[in-house]
Formats: structure tokens, C-alpha cells, sequence
């Protein structure tokens, strides 16, 4: 299950975090899923839960933010954000010469602590 590795990461990722600024704990893990990134969110959440035990994330819940994928078109010139997951053509022109700038993204851009 690749949302149970994702979770994995993070979790240990935040387990690092506090040990190096000295946390003791996490009340909240904030991070960043890009809408074609694949990964399902609640299978994330759901792992999440499930992996947490013996971490500083015992006590932490898991907001996830959902980045909508966007791109930059080559034909029109101009920036799109799509609600699809998977953008075939450019919304403006229907052009496909275009490159996905965000959407992909799995990354942590926050943490809240106890002290
Ligand atoms: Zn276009």
C-alpha cells in the first residue's frame, strides 16, 4: 500500500524534525498533496493513523491541503489551474504544448508542537 509508506516518511520525517529542534511532541502535521500526485487522501489519513503509535505523532492529526494541478502552456502563453486530476490539453486553447507546474507535489509545510 503506497499510502502507508507515504505516511511512513512523514511521520519519521517529523520524528527527526523534533528530536533536532527539540520538540516533544506534535499536534498537527500539515502537508502539501498535489492533485496528480496519485496519492488518495483518506487511504493517507487512514495511514497515518494507523502508523503513529510509538512516534512524537501520537497525538497529531493530519491536515491535508490539496494542491489543484497547474501548468504553464506554451501555445498561449498563459497559466492555467485545472480541477481535473489529469490535464490532457491546455483550458484556454486546447493546445498540448504545456507543462505541469504544480499538482505534483507531496511535501510537509508545517508542524504544530506542544514545546
Ligand atoms: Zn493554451
Amino acid at each position: 500500500m503506497h499510502e502507508l509508506s507515504i505516511a511512513r516518511n512523514i511521520l519519521e520525517l517529523v520524528d527527526a524534525t523534533c528530536h533536532e529542534q527539540g520538540y516533544s511532541g506534535v499536534e498537527t502535521v500539515r502537508v502539501n498533496v498535489g492533485k496528480a500526485s496519485g496519492i488518495m487522501t483518506d487511504a493517507l489519513v487512514f495511514a497515518f493513523n494507523c502508523a503513529k503509535d510509538e512516534t512524537l505523532s501520537v497525538n497529531a492529526t493530519l491536515e491535508i491541503h490539496e494542491i489543484p494541478v497547474g501548468g504553464r502552456c506554451r501555445e498561449c502563453n498563459s497559466d492555467f489551474i485545472s480541477q481535473e486530476t489529469i490535464v490532457l490539453n491546455c483550458p484556454r486553447c486546447g493546445g498540448a504544448a504545456f507543462e505541469i507546474t504544480t499538482g505534483h507535489e507531496l511535501e510537509i509545510f508545517e508542524l504544530e508542537v506542544d514545546g
